[in-house]
């Protein structure tokens, strides 16, 4: 959006829309086709419109009903304003050390702080993370058939390069670690470790084989260590996913994928086998509500109709033609006139052996019903007492995740955040900032947003930790680089350095090529601490160099 040099891409932060949009649009009237966003955009997302792959030409007319028609010849719409770029928060170096800040986590919204803090010169980021390998939820949560997304990564693999920077993976804060301990040698501890866990729902028959879920499926398909002996099974022919936001649509498209497109990408090789063998023949994503309050996002709507074979049975079609007469805005009425093109459930006999997706509409779920093992979900038509069955051998429900304490912080458990103004982080009780602590993402606002949201929103904490620092309001650490890391290796002597992430980088790739695949995951810890000891002589020259550089 800063890169364009006539403004044509909105929302801008600016305008009202920026906060609630599902996306941003480039207005083809004023766009001069420059490729100054093409070139600027890290994750390759922008094409010129002459390039789009055929699945995203929808997006052609969804970008442009986003304007308002205009007279010939005028090209920026009336409403066009320049996208404020907010200054970069200005250290000024006081006391012993230079700024110095733990930041717990190293998902987007723990990346895009350190890239902030590092624009400033001699500021110190170091990054711990429970798990070995870094990038949070955009290695661990982005479905493996967005690659493009995942690009992500690049850039975060830059700023963790940059001078200053410092990874301590394998490090658990709160285990290893508590908060007093970073806060010693640091001057600001920024928590940024996103909302770990998923919301329940307690329902009779959940807990029983056979029931999960939806995250914990994300998370045993992309490899994350946690989940790789999740019993996944898929000898049935229905899955049924409770919730419609777009972590179901993600199952939903990856559980009646192709696997040998799979197979192209670094999906975890324990999940692709049981892929293969799937006898699944239809995923039904069950909402509580109607399609005018579907959860899901419109761009991830389009990706799936574009991915696989969606349909909707003649009563959820009426719902639509309902919804569609009484919508008054404009990105649920193109969400539902999608909904509205989509095939019926009675074209079964047509269909291809190809398993589909089904949405269905306003069912609340009741209980889970089956002996030894799922076999079925009961729902109410919501509103009444009236019953409806769907047979089902796997059940997952995606009602989104809710963030969990931080050892040492306030928490508030209602919203799952830790209470927070601006990022800093304050007891609810004396309504007094918590000297020295602040967050970011989502343990900050609430699980909402992509990962680009977390670029704003880290630069705002940002700049109060660093109008902290500024005011002298951040207390000395009590030692330099050299003492945390001592001090990190006494509590942990496995904590892996941006070396050791670089060696299981270089093995995982190493692996795919082979394959033609992206990369090949290790998805068990021992195997990436494997990894790391066989491959010390690399560290050997990196952790010179990282000594040199923190001197
Ligand atoms: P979500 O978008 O909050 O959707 C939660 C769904 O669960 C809603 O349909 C909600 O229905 C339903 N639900 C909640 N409580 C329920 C209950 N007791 N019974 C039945 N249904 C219930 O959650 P999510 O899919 O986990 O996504 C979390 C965030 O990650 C979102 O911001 C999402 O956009 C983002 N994300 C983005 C991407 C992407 O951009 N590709 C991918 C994954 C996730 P009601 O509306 O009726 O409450």
């Amino acid at each position: 959006m800063f890169a364009c040099p006539v403004y044509c891409i909105h929302p801008s932060p600016d305008e009202p829309d920026f906060a609630t949009t599902e996306m941003l649009y480039i207005d083809p009237d004023a766009c001069v086709d420059c490729g100054a966003c093409v070139r600027a955009c890290p994750v390759d997302a922008i094409y010129p419109d002459t390039q789009l792959p055929a699945q995203q030409l929808p997006f052609i007319e969804i970008n442009k009903s986003y304007y308002p028609k205009r007279p010939e010849g005028v090209k920026l719409p009336p409403t066009s304003k320049l996208a404020p770029i907010l200054p970069a928060a200005e250290v000024h170096r006081r006391g012993k050390y230079p700024l110095t800040v733990a930041i717990v986590g190293s998902g987007p919204a723990a990346m895009y702080a350190a890239d902030e803090l590092l624009t400033q010169p001699g500021v110190l980021v170091n990054v711990f993370e429970k798990l070995p390998t870094p990038y949070g939820l955009v290695r661990a949560g982005v479905a493996p058939d967005h690659q493009h997304t995942k690009l992500a990564t690049k850039l975060f693999d830059e700023i963790s390069w940059r001078r200053g920077f410092n990874f301590f993976l394998n490090v658990e804060v709160g285990n290893h670690l508590r908060h007093a301990d970073l806060l010693e040698y640091h001057h600001a501890v920024l928590y940024a470790s996103g909302a770990l866990h998923d919301r329940r729902l307690e329902i009779d028959g959940m807990g029983l084989p056979g029931t999960g879920t939806a995250t914990e499926v994300v998370g045993w398909y992309n490899g994350h260590p946690e989940f790789t002996d999740l019993p996944v099974d898929l000898g049935h022919e229905r899955v049924v996913i409770v919730g419609n936001g777009n972590v179901a649509l993600d199952v939903a498209r990856i559980l009646t994928a192709d696997p040998d497109k799979l197979a192209g990408t670094d999906i975890a090789d324990n999940a692709l086998a049981v892929l293969r063998d799937s006898r699944v023949q239809e995923v039904v994503i069950v909402a509580r509500r109607g399609p005018i309050a579907s959860a899901f996002t419109l761009p991830e709507l389009v990706g799936l109709t574009q991915a696989a074979e969606v349909v909707l049975d003649a009563e959820d079609h009426a719902r639509v033609r309902n919804d569609l007469a009484t919508v008054r805005d404009t990105f649920t009425r193109q969400k539902l006139e999608i909904l509205a093109k989509l095939g019926s459930v009675d074209s079964a006999s047509a269909r291809s052996t190809k398993p589909r997706i089904r949405f269905a509409y306003e069912l609340t779920p009741a209980r889970v019903l089956g002996e030894e093992r799922a076999t079925a979900v009961e729902f109410t038509v919501t509103g009444t007492d009236e019953l409806r069955r769907l047979e089902a051998g796997l059940v997952l429900t995606s009602i989104g995740y809710h963030g969990t304490p931080i050892a040492d912080l306030p928490f508030d458990d209602a919203a799952g955040v830790v209470p927070n103004e601006g990022g800093r982080v304050v007891d609810p009780v004396t309504g007094q900032p918590v000297p020295g602590a602040y967050v970011s993402g989502w343990i900050k606002r609430g699980t909402n947003g992509f990962i680009g949201t977390n670029k704003s929103d880290s630069l705002k904490t940002i700049q109060s930790l660093v109008a902290d620092y500024n005011a002298g309001q951040l207390s000395e650490p009590i030692g330099g680089p050299r003492a945390v890391a001592r001090m990190v290796h006494a509590r942990r002597p496995e904590v892996i350095d941006a070396a050791g992430w670089k060696a299981i980088d270089r093995a995982e790739i190493a692996r795919g090529q082979a394959q033609n695949r992206p990369r090949v995951k290790f998805t068990r810890v021992p195997d990436m601490l494997d990894e790391v000891a066989d491959h010390s002589d690399v560290p050997l020259l990196q952790n010179l160099l990282s000594a040199l550089r923190r001197r």
